[in-house]
C-alpha cells in the first residue's frame, strides 16, 4: 500500500513487482509463479476494514490463482481482515498457522547476503567492525538493525520517517545520516531497506561502497544500472534473492500443519549460499550479479518445465 501519485504509477510498479516475483519464486526453489497487487493510498490515513475486505472478495473470485501476504505498507491487522473473506492469504498470525509478521524473516535473509557479500569481497563473513549504511528502519529495516549491532557491526542509519529514525538510533546506539546522504557514505555495505529504484544515474556515482545488500524490491532503476555497478567494482546482491526470507516463511506456511520457524529459518539461512551461488555464475560467465541471478531462476523454471514433462511421461506409461 503506497500513496502513488497516480494509476499509472502504481500499474508500472506492481508490473514490476510482479515479475521480480517470478523469478524470486524461481530462484528461491519454489514452485509458484509470479503475481503481486498494490493497494493506492497512505497506509497512515487510508486504511479500513471495508477496503481490505473487498480486497479480499476480490483474491477469493481468483480462487488460489493468486495468493497474497504482507508488504510494504501493509500489517497483520490488514491479513486478518482479508482472511474473513478468503484462505489465499499467507502471512497471517502463528495462532492462525502463519508466519506471523514475515519481515524478521526477511531481515534475517539479508543478513545472510550481507554476510555472503563480505566473505566474497573481505574473505571472512565476520559482521563485526564492519561499516554499513542502512537506509530505512521500517518493518524490515529496524531487525537488520538489530541483528547487525548484535554482531557487532558499526551501523549508521536514516529513515525519511524522522521520528522513527531518532527512536530506532536511541535505542540501538546507532548514528543517524540524512536520507539524502546515506547513498554517499564511505562504507562496507549500502544497506537499502526503502523503496526501490535507488541504484540510478544520480546516486551510483556518488556511492562509496564496495557492497550493496538489502530488502528493497526493484533496486535497480534500470538494467544497465547492475552493469555500472560492475565496472564500478562494486559487489550488487540482488534485491530478489536477498530479500526472499519472507517469502519463504510465507509459503512454509501452506505446509499441512502449518508454518514451522525452525524449518523456515533453515531455508532462509541458504540465501546465503543462493548469493554464493550468483557470485559464482557472475564470475563464470562474466557477467553481472543481477544477470546471473536470471540464469539461476531460469535455470529453475525450465528445470521444473522438464519435471512437468517427465511426469506427464510416467502417467502416459502407467495409462498403458
Ligand atoms: P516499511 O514500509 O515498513 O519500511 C520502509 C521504511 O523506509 C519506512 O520506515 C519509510 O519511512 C522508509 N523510507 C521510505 N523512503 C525512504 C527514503 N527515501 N529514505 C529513507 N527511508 C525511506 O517496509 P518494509 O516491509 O520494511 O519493506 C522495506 C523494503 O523491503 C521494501 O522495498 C519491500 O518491498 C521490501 N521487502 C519487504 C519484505 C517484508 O517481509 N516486509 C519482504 C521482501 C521485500
Amino acid at each position: 500500500m503506497w500513496p502513488y501519485a497516480n494509476e499509472a504509477d502504481a500499474i508500472k510498479d506492481v508490473l514490476r513487482l510482479a515479475r521480480g516475483m517470478t523469478y524470486k519464486c524461481a530462484a528461491a526453489g519454489l514452485s509458484y509463479g509470479g503475481g503481486k497487487c498494490v493497494v493506492i493510498g497512505d497506509p497512515k490515513r487510508d486504511k479500513s476494514e471495508a477496503k481490505f475486505r473487498a480486497l479480499g472478495r476480490f483474491i477469493n473470485r481468483l480462487n488460489g490463482l493468486f495468493i497474497t501476504g504482507i508488504d510494504v505498507g501493509t500489517n497483520l491487522d490488514d491479513m486478518l481482515l482479508m482472511r474473513m473473506e478468503t484462505p489465499y492469504v499467507v502471512t497471517l498470525p502463528e495462532s492462525w498457522g502463519g508466519p506471523g509478521d514475515t519481515s524478521q524473516v526477511t531481515a534475517f535473509g539479508v543478513v545472510q547476503g550481507i554476510r555472503a557479500c563480505l566473505n566474497e569481497v573481505y574473505g571472512s563473513p565476520e559482521l563485526r567492525s564492519r561499516t554499513i549504511a542502512l537506509q530505512g528502519v521500517g518493518a524490515v529495516g529496524k531487525h537488520v538493525l538489530r541483528y547487525l549491532l548484535e554482531s557487532s557491526a558499526i551501523v549508521t542509519l536514516t529513515d525519511i520517517d524522522q521520528e522513527k529514525a531518532t527512536l530506532a538510533a536511541e535505542e540501538y546506539k546507532a548514528q543517524i545520516a540524512s536520507p539524502q546522504e546515506i547513498h554517499r557514505l564511505n562504507v562496507d555495505v549500502y544497506c537499502p531497506c526503502a523503496l526501490g529504484n535507488l541504484l540510478n544515474d544520480q546516486t551510483i556515482p556518488e556511492l562509496r561502497c564496495k557492497i550493496v545488500c538489502g530488502s528493497a524490491n526493484n533496486q535497480l532503476g534500470e538494467e544497465r544500472h547492475g552493469d555500472l555497478l560492475q565496472e564500478l567494482g562494486i559487489l550488487y546482491a540482488p534485491d530478489y534473492i536477498v530479500n526472499a526470507g519472507g517469502l519463504l516463511a510465507g509459503v512454509d506456511s501452506l505446509n499441512p500443519g502449518g508454518f514451522n520457524r525452525q524449518r523456515a529459518m533453515e531455508k532462509v539461512s541458504r540465501l546465503y549460499d543462493a548469493i554464493e551461488s550468483v557470485i559464482a555464475i557472475s564470475k563464470e560467465q562474466n557477467i553481472p550479479t543481477y544477470r546471473a541471478a536470471d540464469v539461476l531462476a531460469e535455470k529453475r523454471t525450465s528445470s521444473i518445465r522438464q519435471a512437468k514433462s517427465l511426469a506427464t511421461r510416467n502417467e502416459w506409461i502407467n495409462y498403458r
